[in-house]
């Protein structure tokens, strides 16, 4: 897919050559690129610029990428992909816990970095253009009906399998957090049952997948979530 419009995108990072990067990459694909080098000019850029999408990194030196995602969830919708480093698992999780919606691992390719990029930018599109049916693959599922096929027979599901499945379907190539659907499906107050989640994608990959054991659609994020593969973003 090809953008047409281009988008603009605040890449937040200390580390200059990662910065360097990530502006090269982003420019050849014809989207523009602003900066910044901490925490708190971050924030002051997304209200003074409105980008289109921010790119965190989770160490920063004046404030973490989780205190500035809380900040900028506090007013803003915007699409926030984390860059995290393997020592730091966990704030990554928390990121995602705080409203960011998806993250890379350094050192990260190109291919990773604008497959996360185009599933962000759709989802925004989703976001505001109501999507009523969702396919990839042979997976079709109808929003509006509540409705599951696959290779257009309608696969009979249970209503918490379609909410879950929905809820996976609306962040369509974007990793979702154990506790986000925890809390949407089941209610705060079950946000540490990770069984119910074994469970429960359990059955809805023997109703989806060709192979449950090595599912193509439903993959588990390991120690982080679950992630619907979106054929369009890879
Ligand atoms: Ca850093």
């Amino acid at each position: 897919m090809t953008e047409e419009v281009k988008s603009l995108i605040l890449v937040i990072e200390d580390d200059q050559q990662t910065r360097r990067l990530l502006k090269t990459n982003l420019c050849n694909r014809g989207w523009r690129v602003i900066e910044a080098e901490n925490g708190k000019s971050g924030l002051s850029l997304i209200k003074s610029d409105s980008p289109d999408l921010v790119i965190l990194d989770l160490g920063l030196p004046d404030m973490d990428g989780i205190s500035v995602t809380k900040r900028l969830r506090q007013y803003s919708d915007l699409p926030v992909l984390v860059l995290s480093a393997r020592s730091q698992e966990q704030n990554k999780i928390m990121a995602l816990d705080a409203g960011a919606d998806d993250y890379l691992t350094k050192p990260f390719s190109t291919g990773e970095l604008h497959a996360r990029l185009q599933a962000l930018l759709r989802r925004v599109m989703r976001t505001t253009s109501n999507m009523e049916i969702f396919q990839t693959g042979e997976l079709k599922v109808e929003l509006g009906r509540r409705r599951v096929f696959i290779a257009d027979n309608e696969v009979h599901i249970t209503p918490i399998e379609y909410r879950l499945l929905s809820i996976l379907v609306r962040h369509a190539g974007l990793v979702v957090t154990h506790r986000q659907l925890l809390k949407e499906v089941w209610g705060n107050e079950h946000i540490h049952d990770q069984h119910y989640l074994r469970v429960y994608m359990g059955q809805l990959r023997h109703k989806l997948e060709i192979n449950p054991a090595r599912p193509r659609y439903l993959r588990t994020e390991v120690g982080v979530g679950y992630r619907l593969i979106d054929d369009e973003v890879g």
